[in-house]
């Protein structure tokens, strides 16, 4: 019998990768995605395979699956910072209400669950890198506070139906991740960059570009979440990329991709709450679970450049 997977999200892009990832390892995929930031461009080319199928509905409301399921992957929400600001009640009730309606199915199915959590859960940190057993530094009522208290508060449901109902559930927390599906709108450092890079617009980079990112290619991403999946360990773990780079920096390099002589950095605003530096420390990833980045910045920009130049032809 194959493994029954439901994915949400699906359509979105960590979402869409997991998809494929899963019906590589020959397990029958139901996505789900209420399409409010996911594109179906990015899961069409399963709907043809009959171990695929899509539910297009909002896991902010009741779920059913009819029959049997062995694993949950909770990937829906907004998760660019225009997209929270733009859909902040949205964003909260994913990571809140979904959270416990997809909690609420893993139980009645005996699903083993995973939930997509975030650097974000860190706030704007004060001690870098950031381990699992850092608290954070989180304002609740900023910008971001819709996105990472949604993602706190999914944290401490997830634990808490572990702890009283038994639910065999996995935590997962998502560094900046980049490739390929990202969308060129969604207002992230990458695609921004790349987007006014090929266009020949001037490159925005926020504040004076000292802060810091450490950005995590997608298939190591996919292959951390399944090797937590697969993995015995319940409580949070960090999954990213070490390697960090200044945002002005890594403008530059992105600049030097492209290479388009009409492309120039311009300096805006750098908005509220945007946290100064972020690096995962990965020291149980690497010893738990046996993971480690392996595709290098260099490598994996070209293969985002490639992507956004066929999307922006
Ligand atoms: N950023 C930027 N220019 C842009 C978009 C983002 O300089 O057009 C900066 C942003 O202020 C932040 C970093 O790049 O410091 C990463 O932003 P992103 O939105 O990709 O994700 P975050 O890590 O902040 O959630």
């Amino acid at each position: 019998m194959k493994k029954k997977i439901l994915i949400t999200g699906a359509s979105g892009f960590l979402g869409s990768h997991l998809c494929d990832r899963m019906i590589d390892e020959g397990m029958a995929v139901i996505g789900m995605d209420n399409l409010i930031t996911g594109d179906l461009a990015n899961i069409e080319h399963h709907f043809s395979n009959e171990n695929f199928s899509f539910y297009h509905h909002d896991v902010s409301k009741f779920v059913h699956v009819p029959g049997e399921l062995d694993y949950i992957l909770h990937f829906a929400s907004p998760a660019s910072p225009i997209d929270y600001l733009k859909m902040p009640i949205q964003t909260l009730k994913v990571g809140s209400l979904g959270t416990h309606n997809l909690l609420g199915l893993a139980r009645v199915k005996n699903a083993r669950m995973l939930i997509a959590s975030t650097s974000e859960v860190y706030g704007d940190p004060l001690v870098n890198p950031q381990p699992e057993e850092y608290w954070g530094n989180v304002n609740p009522i900023g910008p971001r506070g819709v996105y990472d208290e949604a993602k706190r508060f999914q944290e401490a449901m997830t634990m808490a139906y572990h702890n009283y109902h038994g639910v065999d559930t996995r935590i997962i927390r998502i560094f900046n991740t980049f490739g390929p599906r990202m969308r060129v709108n969604d207002g992230r450092a990458l695609p921004a960059f790349f987007s006014q890079a090929i266009r020949g617009e001037e490159v925005t980079v926020f504040g004076d570009g000292s802060q810091t990112r450490s950005f995590c290619y997608v298939d190591d991403l996919v292959e951390g979440v399944f090797k937590l999946l697969m993995s015995e360990y319940t409580l949070p773990i960090n999954i990213g990329n070490p390697d960090e780079i200044s945002i002005l920096d890594v403008a530059e390099e992105v600049m030097a991709i492209v290479n388009n002589p009409d492309a120039k950095i311009i300096f805006k605003g750098l908005p509220k709450d945007d946290p100064k530096v972020r690096r995962p420390d990965i020291t149980k990833a690497k010893t738990l679970l046996d993971w480690n980045p392996k595709v290098v910045r260099s490598e994996g920009l070209q293969l985002t450049y490639e992507y956004f130049l066929k999307k922006l032809n």
